[in-house]
């Protein structure tokens, strides 16, 4: 049994054809698996409840987190959903204020069906934390780094509030992958992924993944997504596990990158703040270095101008394309207040910090120095006496 991440991934499926010896493994279509004979089933009957594609991908990527198994669905919502239902309606789920927007509009959606009760936490507030368990919850959500604004909590610390009060501790790891961060060994239940992003990593497929770090909770899983309809196709498995075969040289690269440009962004006059937890300034940097693998690809900042200055500098932005999405070999930016987080209500996005001059980056792979010329280019120009105003006023803050 490898032990390595990258022995994992690059064996994962190799050589398994038994029919022609592929190397590769194909992709099987089939909706529907014949009967050995009457009541003998093979290993799958019907591809909503099993499939060989999403099996070889499930199990490596389990193997990655750690976890006993798990599921591959649809999307990275679905598999958010998905683990809503382990728990009884109507209970209490802890959820961070600073989520991505589609976590927060399901939540907030489940919540008035009154499918859950939801409370949102600044889970970096440890009085707001605590005041939260104090209520019975039945399960914690955490996201980090968050998105937008790459909020890092303790997983480990709050993993341990959690199962004091009895609570399940579901992490969302899509922002680091399991090549940088490992939630089930600091404590979580369940890791979910949208798997569009770095696992697929090439920006063309949709999906998701529920782990479960406990077997007892695999079967759970795997029926819920049966009987929901929410596993992944076939087609779009296997072409994530072809993606998840590069998955660690892309992420050492892209997150190489991530941390010369955050470190030239913050030197910029034109940006008022650098969100990024591999710079030593970044708030919770300290807990990111002891429970994260590396830092990630992803970060976001702040423009020092006006609002309305945002659209000339995306105008006037190369290279970077202007997408919602995030973890593919092409960077990305994103205005998160009109964009990933326009389903979020105003109040909510102020709340967590959400500013409307803030741009979330997802670094690709292109040559670092070309990204920063094109960003430097953009932001050089701004205008200038807006830039030195808002640093000014910032200054005296
Ligand atoms: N979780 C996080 C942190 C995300 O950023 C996203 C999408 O951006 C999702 C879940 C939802 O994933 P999907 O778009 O695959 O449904």
């Amino acid at each position: 049994m490898p032990s390595h991440d990258d022995t994992l991934i690059s064996s994962a499926g190799v050589d398994a054809d038994v029919g022609y010896g592929a190397v590769m493994p194909p992709i099987y279509l089939s909706s529907n698996y014949s009967f050995a004979a009457y009541g003998e089933p093979r290993a799958h009957d019907y591809c909503r409840s099993g499939n060989p594609n999403r099996d070889m991908l499930v199990d490596v990527i389990a193997q990655l987190e750690g976890g006993a198994g798990g599921v591959i669905t649809s999307s990275g919502m679905s598999a958010c959903d998905l683990a809503l239902n382990l728990i009884e309606p109507g209970s209490l789920v802890i959820a961070p204020h600073d989520c991505y927007g589609g976590t927060w509009r399901l939540f907030t959606a489940r919540a008035k069906q009154k499918r859950i009760e939801v409370a949102w936490v600044n889970q970096s507030d440890p009085e707001a934390t605590a005041a939260a368990f104090a209520r019975a919850p039945s399960l914690l959500w955490i996201e980090t780094p968050s998105n937008p604004l790459m909020r890092v909590v303790d997983v480990a610390a709050l993993a341990s509030q959690a199962k004091a009060v009895g609570a399940r501790v579901v992490v969302d790891n899509t922002f680091l992958s399991p090549a940088l961060q490992k939630p089930i060994r600091l404590g979580a239940d369940f890791v979910v992924h949208s798997t569009t992003k770095y696992i697929n990593g090439h920006s063309d497929v949709v999906g998701g993944a529920v782990i479960a770090a406990h077997d007892a909770d695999v079967p759970d899983l795997k029926w819920w997504a049966n009987c929901t309809g929410v596993t992944g196709a076939p087609f779009d498995s296997w072409l994530t596990l072809r993606g998840l075969r590069t998955l660690p040289l892309r992420v050492e690269r892209q997150q190489a990158t991530a941390a010369t440009i955050a470190a030239r962004l913050a030197n910029h006059a034109a940006v008022r703040v650098v969100n990024y937890p591999g710079l030593k300034s970044h708030p919770t940097h300290a807990i990111a270095a002891k429970q994260q693998l590396g830092f990630g690809a992803m970060l976001s900042f702040e423009l020092a101008t006006a609002p309305e200055h945002v659209r000339n500098f995306l105008d006037g932005l190369e290279i970077f394309t202007l997408a919602e999405s995030l973890g593919g070999t092409e960077s990305l930016i994103a205005h998160p207040a009109s964009m990933t987080h326009a389903a979020m209500a105003p109040q909510a996005r102020a709340a967590a910090g959400i500013d409307d001059r803030l741009l979330r980056v997802s670094v690709g792979l292109e040559q670092v120095e070309d990204l920063w010329v094109a960003l430097e280019r953009a932001l050089n120009a701004l205008p200038p006496s807006t830039t030195r105003a808002s640093k000014r006023l910032e200054a005296a803050k």
